[in-house]
Formats: structure tokens, sequence, C-alpha cells
């Protein structure tokens, strides 16, 4: 199956929000083994959606649009499809009255304009939206399917997931299992082609190789039919895990914060940072994950020299022999936050985010790890390349990857 993605929204067109529905629905696409032909970024008006439409229905036989749902006036994309499809817009008594008893739950009167969401194209499939006030929709029409969906990510993304999937793969539009992915870190692109390459004769499904930022995403995509196309990934995964060994953390949706929560979780272990030149990113990683209070026990920016000799174990006098940069001072962050915070396991992490070097000559983007575990006392040191904000990023990837590493080995 072939998919067209239409967004619609003068603000994507100036740049002020960045188009993210489109990545994201283009991945979530792919995972189900439906190819993207086209995306395309249109202005709030009714020719140039129109123009987008006709030519997706012409080229696909999916085509998801989104945004354009709203109450104003220069929300048009229900009114166009219905156009083009030639159906009428009828008023949805059920969605009305949800509008109603959303807006005197605030008490607020509803705004007449509101009502206009509440019109839905005949016979169409209504996708509940419980982030906001516009219903989602399905229509088909001569084989083709169109789905519309609100501009806002948060309520795109949960009615994608819980309503669109399921219907396309109950109505055996996607092959969910003809593609998996394979989530990489540690080991760049080329070495990782190398090794694959290595192997010799590759009769199995293709892979390709997707670099993000640290890590590499290796996705396999099978062939044939569904059952077929199963087997072949699974052998495809176990001689690339035979090879990459624990380069690879995890696949498909798995996040490397993801999997080293589960690792702590698994051996009742607490955590602490100590982050000076990540400022607080591998926290904000760590916090991202739900229940992260269960074995995150904190975080501190020492950013200040003056502020790492409050951590146990540093003095001044440890920070002018050691240098602030250096692989002693990683340890001993970890080391005392670690004491500080009571916990089992912690991250030091010292460096030069630039964009010059250091007062002591340390060049921009020499970064040092430190981890701190029971019977386990890790550090690295890396010569990071990119901007400031790309060291900030490494900095918590790697620092991640090498807790991850540690965690392994307890
Ligand atoms: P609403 O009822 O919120 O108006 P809508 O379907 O009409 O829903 P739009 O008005 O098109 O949505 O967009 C609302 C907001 O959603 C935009 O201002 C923008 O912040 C965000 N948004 C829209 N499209 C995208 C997109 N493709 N990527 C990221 N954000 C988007």
């Amino acid at each position: 199956m072939r998919a067209d993605i239409i967004c619609v929204g003068n603000e994507l067109l100036t740049g002020l929000v960045e188009n993210t529905n489109s990545g994201f629905l283009a991945r979530r696409l792919w995972s189900a083994g439906i190819s993207v032909r086209e995306v395309s970024v249109v202005a709030d008006d009714k020719h140039a959606i129109r123009f987008a439409l006709e030519r997706a229905l012409d080229e696909s036989d999916l085509v998801i649009i989104t945004g354009g749902l709203g109450p104003t006036d220069d929300d048009l994309t229900k009114e166009t499809v219905a156009d083009i499809i030639k159906l009428p817009l009828i008023l949805n008594e059920q969605w009305l009255d949800k509008l109603e008893r959303f807006f005197s739950k605030r008490g607020i009167k509803m705004p007449a304009n509101n009502r206009k969401q509440a019109m839905v194209v005949e016979g169409g499939i209504l996708l509940e939206n419980q982030r906001g006030t516009a219903p989602g929709m399905i229509v088909e029409r001569a084989g083709k399917i169109i789905v519309m969906l609100p501009g806002p990510p948060q309520e795109l993304q949960t009615m994608f997931d819980n309503q669109v999937l399921p219907h396309l793969a109950d109505n055996n539009k996607t092959s969910l299992t003809a593609v998996k992915t394979l989530k990489c870190i540690g080991i760049g692109e080329s070495m990782l082609e190398e090794k694959i390459k290595a192997l010799g004769k590759w009769d199995l499904p293709p892979i390709s190789y997707v670099a993000r930022g640290y890590e590499v995403d290796l996705q396999i995509k099978g062939t044939g039919e569904k059952e077929d196309a199963a087997i072949s990934i699974n052998k495809a995964e176990k001689i690339l895990l035979s090879v990459l060994g624990d380069c690879i953390y995890g696949s498909d949706d798995d996040t490397l914060a993801g999997r080293v929560a589960d690792l702590l979780k698994s051996r009742k272990l607490k955590l602490a940072l100590a982050e000076s030149c990540s400022g607080g990113l591998l926290s904000d990683l760590i916090t991202d994950i739900p229940g992260s209070s269960d074995f995150y026990r904190g975080g501190l920016i020492p950013y200040n020299s003056e502020l790492k000799t409050d951590l146990p174990g540093i003095t001044k006098e440890f920070l002018n022999r050691e240098g602030e940069v250096s692989a002693a001072t990683a340890q001993a962050m970890a080391e005392g936050v670690k004491e500080l915070f009571n916990a089992d396991v912690a991250i030091g992490i010292t460096g030069v985010a630039g964009p010059e070097s250091d007062s002591a000559g340390n060049p921009v983007g020499l970064v040092y790890i430190a981890v701190s575990a029971p019977g386990v006392s890790e550090s690295k040191k890396i010569k990071l390349g990119g901007g400031r904000r790309a060291i900030k990023e490494r900095s918590a990837q790697i620092a991640l990857d090498l807790l991850r590493r540690v965690l392994l080995e307890i």
C-alpha cells in the first residue's frame, strides 16, 4: 500500500511551526509496512488543498491530511475533502453534545463557530479526540482511504496510534510484521555496514541504515507474505545480534533511556547524576521515562567550580591538582553525588561545550564521563565535534550508553 501525507497550515510554510507531524506519520507508516510516496505542505487555502489532494488521490491508496480541522474560517480541510468526493457535511449531534459539555465543564459558553467542528463528512468514521475538540475522520471512497487528523501533534499522535493504525490493520492495509528496526549505539554507520558485509552473501531481507546522532537504526524490511516476512526478519535479527552483540540496545520504539531504566529496575538500583557540561540533559532524558522516581534519586548541575567542591570528596586542592575537566574529576563527581544522594549508581560528566577552549586550555568537545556502580567504576574520555548543543546531547547519550554497558555486567 502507498500513502501520501498532506500537512495543511500557513504556519508551516512560514517556518513558525516545524512540521513534526509528517515525520511522525512517515515513521509510523513505514513501521506498518506502508510506504510514503510524497509529503506535501500546503497553505490554509482551498485551492492549494484541493490541488494537493487530487494529485495524492491519483497516486496513492491512502491519503493522510493533517491540520485545518479547527473552528475558524481558515480551517478548510473537511470542506475541501467533502467537495472533492462529492459527499455532504452533516451535523453530528453526539459530537455537538460533547462540545457543549466540554465548554460547560469549563464554565464557558460554547463559541458559535465551534459548532463547525461537529460537522462531519457523511458516512465517514469519526475519530475520538481525547486531547482536543476537533474530531478526526476516516472516509473511504472508490477504493481510496482519506484520513483527516487535527494539527496539534499531541492530538494527532494519540488518535493515529489508537484509532487509525488499528483501523488499517483490521482492514489488512498494514503488514505489521514486515519491518523491524534494531537500535544500535557506540558503532558508526560505516563500521556497521562493514561488519554486515563481512558476513558474505546476504539472502535475508534488505537492511537500511539510518544515523540519528550517536545512534544508528538498522531497518530490516521483510518482503512476501506476512508469515514468511516475519520468519526471515527473525533470522536476520538473530544473525545481527550475534555479530553486533551489545551494540544493539533494543528495537522499534525502545529508547536508550528506557533500556537503562529497565536495567536499573531489574537490578533494584537507584541512580544519581552530577552533570556539568551536559547541563541537565541526561536528567531530562531519564525523567522522560514514566515512573522514573522508582529508580532515579536526582541530579545536580555543579556547573561552577565552587559548586563542584560542595560534593563530598571534591576540594579546591583536588580540582587544582586534577583539573576541572579530567577523568579524575568526572569520577569524583560520580562518587560524590552517589554518596550525597544515597544512590547505588551514579554518573559524573565534565567537559568543554565551547565555543572556545576552557581556561585550562582544554579543547572544545573534550568530555570525560564516569560511572560508579557497585563493584565497578568506568570512565571514558571522548572528543566530540559539532556545536554546543550537539556536544551536550552526545555527552548525555554516551553517558547513558556507558551506564547501560556497566549495568549489563552487574
Ligand atoms: P485546532 O482545533 O487546534 O485548530 P486544527 O486541526 O485546525 O486543530 P491547525 O489549526 O491546523 O489544527 O493547527 C493547530 C496547531 O497545531 C498549529 O498552530 C501548530 O502549532 C500545530 N501544528 C499543525 N500542523 C502541524 C504539523 N504539521 N507539525 C507540527 N505541528 C503542527
